[in-house]
């Protein structure tokens, strides 16, 4: 009997000493992976698209993974303060972030970027492409898009339209619509357009290109004016509201894609932690009837994956890149 004990205790501790030579210092970080509250960063204010999209999501993730996901906004600079936070977080899966197609832009824009957006994240998947419309105050007396289209070139460079920061969604959007339409307009910057909502309902500025996330409930109850999407296809939530490509713009298409971040490093196991609950949350009865109250649709399980997030972010990058030259803006 006491032989047994003996051999046994051997054989365990030459187990566990197999075990602690064969781990990294990385995997041992992520034994037990969560253990405590995760951040996830959304680098835009409160109560915006984004906060709408990562709210959601963090809640169902959260649940999966058995720990709380808190939601930390760090709004401004197109989100390139927040997303600079993220970068030079520690890799051990405890600070995550949920961003959008600004991502793909914040290279070409900014020229003093204290982080790379291309080379400081590790990809944990797409999430949704989210679509935008074309709204404004409700002051304005255009019935339709071509009808709005032709105020704004009437009022000659004196519409102001609000947007999240050079870089975000909302200003990229305006930036196609001014280039293809040959529109001059002024720009507003806000730290999210959680904030720039607000004032469009006050009637602060005229115009904004927003996504359904943020606009959808303000234009269904009359509060603002919905003239029409981006996407090539019709929005199910907004069925009155025609696209840009069928009326006064063939061919454009813009959606806010969205997608999570972390900081370059994360083990492996975390990663794949992180990737099979995004993938629950993607199919949580929850989100999907959110997100469809929205006129969003989560990507399909494929692309929900870090390798379709880097093949998104290396096309976007070059779409956008040649978009932001031929425009010649500048973030700084
Ligand atoms: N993502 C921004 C926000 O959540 C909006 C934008 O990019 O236009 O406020």
């Amino acid at each position: 009997m006491r032989m047994m004990t003996a051999s046994i205790k051997i054989a365990l501790s030459a187990s566990t000493l197999a075990l602690a030579t064969a781990m990294t210092p990385q995997s041992a970080a992520a034994q037990g992976y969560p253990n405590r509250t995760i951040t996830l960063l959304v680098p835009a204010a409160a109560g915006g698209p984004t906060d709408t999209v990562a709210r959601l999501i963090g809640e169902s993730m959260g649940k999966t993974l058995g720990q709380s996901i808190i939601v930390e906004n760090v709004g401004g600079a197109g989100g390139t303060i927040g997303m600079a936070r993220v970068a030079k977080a520690a890799p051990d899966g405890y600070m995550i972030s949920i961003y959008h197609i600004a991502q793909a832009t914040h290279g070409a824009l900014y020229d003093n970027l204290q982080y790379s957006p291309a080379n400081d994240f590790d990809s944990i998947g797409r999430i949704a492409d989210v679509p935008m419309t074309l709204v404004s105050k409700t002051g304005v007396t255009a019935k339709n898009v071509k009808e709005l289209i032709d105020w704004i070139k009437a009022e000659a460079g004196k519409v102001t339209y609000g947007h999240a920061g050079i870089g975000s969604a909302s200003h990229l959007c305006a930036l196609v619509l001014m280039k293809e339409l040959n529109l001059q307009m002024v720009g507003v910057a806000y730290r999210g357009t959680g904030p720039a909502m607000n004032d469009l309902l006050g009637g602060q500025f005229d115009f904004m290109c927003d996504q359904t996330t943020n606009t959808t409930n303000q234009i269904k109850e009359g509060r603002i004016k919905g003239y029409a999407v981006t996407t090539k296809s019709k929005v199910s939530s907004l069925p009155d509201l025609p696209t840009m490509d069928s009326t006064v713009l063939p061919g454009f298409e813009v959606t806010a894609w969205h997608a999570m971040w972390a900081p370059k490093g994360l083990p492996k196991d975390v990663t794949d932690k992180l990737v099979a609950a995004l993938q629950v949350a993607l199919k949580d009865p929850k989100v999907i009837e959110r997100f469809a109250g929205l006129g969003v649709e989560p990507v399909p399980q494929n692309l929900a994956t870090p390798e379709a997030l880097k093949a998104q972010m290396a096309s976007e990058v070059k779409r956008w890149d040649a978009i932001i030259k031929a425009a010649g803006v500048k973030g700084n």
